[in-house]
């Protein structure tokens, strides 16, 4: 078991933590408003007085810490870009850095941030999701098979399946769905015996169409999804193969703001998580950036983050399920195209090899045509070059497979899509 797993299970305050979540399912909306200006007001001090990048900010801009009480007053502290983590993320440390763990995203776009973690704040994410999986009558350590990571080490061990036995989990790669795999695949699953199916969707669906072109069924209780946009074909595959309900929560890697679904259908804001704001989008009047302020990250806080992620206009409420919790938009830009290795197998979600390059302005994964890959990197003065390349090979090599073509081109600016906005994989021929 990982040390972050140990630490999200036995954190000391996860009782109080579960209660006070289950406090707020049923409090009002008032009373969540208070709750939230309660822990802003506790954390802007603490930021202020800890957090180089916030000092700084307080001293130039002559605003007072102790002057931001409610959420009308979040608007006058600053929105933070993206860019402001590409290079100096340890200016938002409030914590000693050795009591936290970073972690590295490009999330779709190709800016690599660097972040940090606390145990606090793990566990809270923790206990946010079990509050969520307990709606739809999920247990809070499910036996769960993942078809999110992929197996460290596929290519060499020959096995498709990872066993993580203190986390109940039943890895699988998400590189190696295939028909031809799929008998022995199916034996070590059906050995499992899996409660849920979690994962990234575009992974979780091909493995369904495999079973559904079988005429195999795996019921479990329910699938657990985030990270993408799914599409209505993508969640009645699932529900005709694995027969339970599709649980689709949407968070970041930065964790400023949480959402998911309810029992009733509605997309709900978690708003004892984080502090959503939603910004307008220039030219567009029914989108929005979805903009976070998270409630618990305390070694590490963020105040209006910008996500990048662009919602529609929510439904009018309330929903059946009588939650105060604000529903959401449908969540957009998560959508990215599976590429196609040299075996001519598919490869879901492709920005996994360039999510750890960090130290670059820019970077982008294209596929040039099946198994040959460009990487386009926009270097800074302090870039290593040849550790960057270096690390790209080892990331194709261990997630795709072998048997790939790298190559590199080194730009001043990646070209943005027609949306204007900078993709982490591209696919530049069909495929
Ligand atoms: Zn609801």
């Amino acid at each position: 078991m990982s040390l972050q797993h140990r630490v999200r299970h036995a954190f000391p305050l996860r009782r109080a933590m579960v209660g006070s979540l289950q406090r707020m399912e049923r409090a009002s909306a008032e009373e969540i408003a208070a709750y939230q200006e309660r822990r802003l007001r506790a954390l802007v001090r603490l930021a202020a007085r800890r957090s180089p990048f916030y000092r700084e900010w307080f001293d130039q801009a002559g605003v007072h810490p102790a002057s931001i009480r409610t959420l009308a007053d979040l608007p006058r502290l600053p929105l933070l870009d993206r860019g402001l983590l590409l290079h100096e993320p340890d200016r938002f440390l409030v914590y000693p850095r050795r009591l936290t763990w970073p972690a590295h995203s490009s999330g779709t776009s190709g800016q690599v941030v660097t972040v940090h973690r606390t145990a606090g704040s793990s566990a809270f994410e923790l206990a946010a999701l079990q509050r969520q999986w307990s709606w739809f009558g999920v247990p809070h350590r499910p036996r769960s098979l993942l078809l999110r990571s992929n197996d460290p080490d596929p290519h060499r061990t020959g096995t498709l399946t990872r066993h993580v036995p203190g986390a109940r989990q039943l890895v699988v790669s998400s590189y190696r769905l295939d028909r031809d795999r799929l008998p022995r695949l199916l034996a070590e699953i059906r050995a499992f015996d899996p409660q849920v199916v979690e994962g990234w969707p575009s992974a979780i669906t091909l493995l369904a169409g495999l079973l559904r072109d079988a005429g195999q069924q795996l019921p479990v209780t329910a699938v657990i999804t985030s990270s993408e946009v799914m599409t209505t074909e993508q969640t009645s595959l699932m529900r005709e193969v694995f027969g339970g309900p599709v649980i689709d929560h949407y968070g970041q890697t930065e964790r400023v703001a949480m959402a998911g679904n309810c029992e009733a259908g509605g997309y709900h804001q978690f708003p004892d998580y984080g502090i959503t704001e939603l910004l307008a989008v220039p030219g567009h009047p029914d989108r929005w950036e979805i903009v976070g302020t998270p409630l618990h990250n305390w070694g590490f806080p963020l105040f209006r983050y910008r996500t990048g992620d662009e919602v529609g206009p929510a439904p009018a409420g309330p929903c059946p399920c009588r939650r105060a919790f604000p529903l959401l938009g449908r969540i957009d830009g998560r959508v990215e195209d599976a590429f196609t290795a040299a075996d001519g197998r598919p490869l879901p979600l492709p920005h996994t090899v360039v999510k750890n390059l960090v130290g670059l302005r820019e970077v982008q994964v294209a596929q040039l045509a099946p198994g040959c890959f460009d990487f386009r990197l926009v270097p800074t003065t302090a870039t290593d070059l040849p550790a960057t390349q270096a690390q790209a090979r080892t990331n194709v090599d261990r997630y795709f497979g072998p048997g790939q073509t790298v190559t590199f081109t080194i730009m001043d600016h990646i070209p943005r899509e027609p949306s204007g906005k900078l993709k982490a994989a591209v696919r530049v021929t069909t495929t």
